[in-house]
């Protein structure tokens, strides 16, 4: 008889087979096959890696992946005694109740409308933020339009693996930057249904090799979609930043888009609204300030909410070059825009604190009850 050629798939897939009782998932999802298979003719060994020192399942897992392969392969396997157990952290394992545990502040930024310049104040809130010394990563999770490649200059970029297989960001300006666009070309994105676009995303936050961050900006695509659910659902958002312009079209929206968030059901904190395009002031007529999308539209809304404004940012040619030569204004710290956007910065930690103060507040008045 030929004898049966192994391969490691063959083992693997027997091993699928297998499920760990603590979370009914089977221990190649779980990530306790460590990375030492190995293969002799007929012998086969391997070990179970366990990310808790003593599993009460250990045991009992060696004899089912003995069996699983004993069954699904080959009997003639040598795999009796073969199958070692060790200490050690799952590989990529996530924990679903924290998927970023080196993240301290989670924070989306959204707009009910396209085009009001979310992602340029995304852009330019994450080099603010950095610059002002905080450790900051910023997902461009634009599915549909994700222009963080063109805003930082990295559109060639393609990122890679660790050893670990995590996805490492690029990093440019102090911030530490993955988007949807360093995958896939844009217009396949668009045709992307719901599921495959949560999935794509959920897949970036998890599998980045984001380390350890003061401030994770998370640019939504905008509206209210599943998306955003899922999205806000799978991490412990800090809370949202709302951006819009004074229009009142665009007003409408952003309302729509907190009270999504504010729904109990949801119940994420907003942070505040930026009133972007605030007003337009000509360079040779700086004191002279045109409302183009009308006057205080965010500031009225804010107050009727009550809800922060953090910021009113007009309207101003280098803005709008900063994002298209990759380079946003807020990396000049100095100029009138880069001082707009460093108060924002300013403004969004402030808000951040306070909110985080407010939580620990009510933690402690739970804990005492
Ligand atoms: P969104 O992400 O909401 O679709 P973008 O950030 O892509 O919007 O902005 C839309 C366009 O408006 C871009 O060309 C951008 O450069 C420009 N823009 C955004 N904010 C400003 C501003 N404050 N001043 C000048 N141009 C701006």
């Amino acid at each position: 008889m030929a004898s049966l050629q192994l391969y490691p798939k063959l083992i693997t897939d027997a091993l699928m087979n297998v499920r760990y009782p603590g979370t009914g998932k089977n221990i190649i999802e779980e990530g306790l096959l460590a990375d030492d298979l190995r293969i002799d003719g007929m012998k086969v060994t391997f070990s179970l890696q366990f990310p808790k020192e003593r599993d009460p399942f250990a045991a009992s897992l060696v004899k089912a992946c003995e069996m699983a392969i004993l069954t699904y392969v080959s009997p003639e396997v040598e795999i009796k005694g073969n199958i070692s157990t060790i200490f050690a952290p799952a590989k990529n394992q996530v924990d679903p109740e924290n998927p970023l545990p080196g993240v301290k502040n989670i924070i989306a930024i959204h707009s009910g409308k396209g085009g009001v310049g979310k992602s340029t104040i995304s852009a330019n809130l994450a080099v603010a933020l950095a610059n002002l010394g905080y450790k900051v990563g910023l997902l461009d999770a634009d599915i549909f339009g994700p222009s963080m490649p063109k805003m930082f200059n990295l559109e060639d970029a393609s990122p890679v693996a660790d050893e670990n297989g995590k996805i490492v960001p690029e990093e440019r300006y102090g911030v530490k930057l993955l988007s949807i666009g360093f995958f896939v070309n844009p217009e396949d994105a668009t045709m992307w249904r719901g599921g495959m676009a949560s999935n794509a995303l959920r897949q970036l936050i998890t599998e980045g090799a984001w380390g350890e961050l003061d401030y994770f900006l998370i640019d939504l695509p905008p509206g209210t979609s599943d998306i955003h659910l899922t999205t806000i659902q799978t991490l412990g958002i800090t809370g949202v930043v709302v951006v819009s312009t004074p229009q009142p079209v665009a007003l409408a929206d952003a309302r729509k888009g907190i009270s999504m968030f504010m729904n109990e059901k949801v119940n994420v904190p907003i942070l505040g609204l930026v009133e972007n395009m605030a007003w337009f002031t000509p360079a040779e007529l700086p004191n002279n300030k045109y409302y183009i999308f009308g006057k205080d539209g965010c500031k009225n809304l804010a107050e009727e909410l009550n809800v922060n404004l953090l910021g009113q940012i007009p309207i101003v040619q280098s803005i709008r070059e900063g994002g298209d030569e990759g380079h946003p204004v807020a990396c000049d710290g100095n100029t009138m825009t880069g001082l707009a956007f460093t108060q924002l910065a300013a403004n969004v930690v402030s808000a951040t604190n306070y909110r985080n103060e407010n939580l620990a507040a009510t933690q402690r008045v739970h804990t005492h009850k």
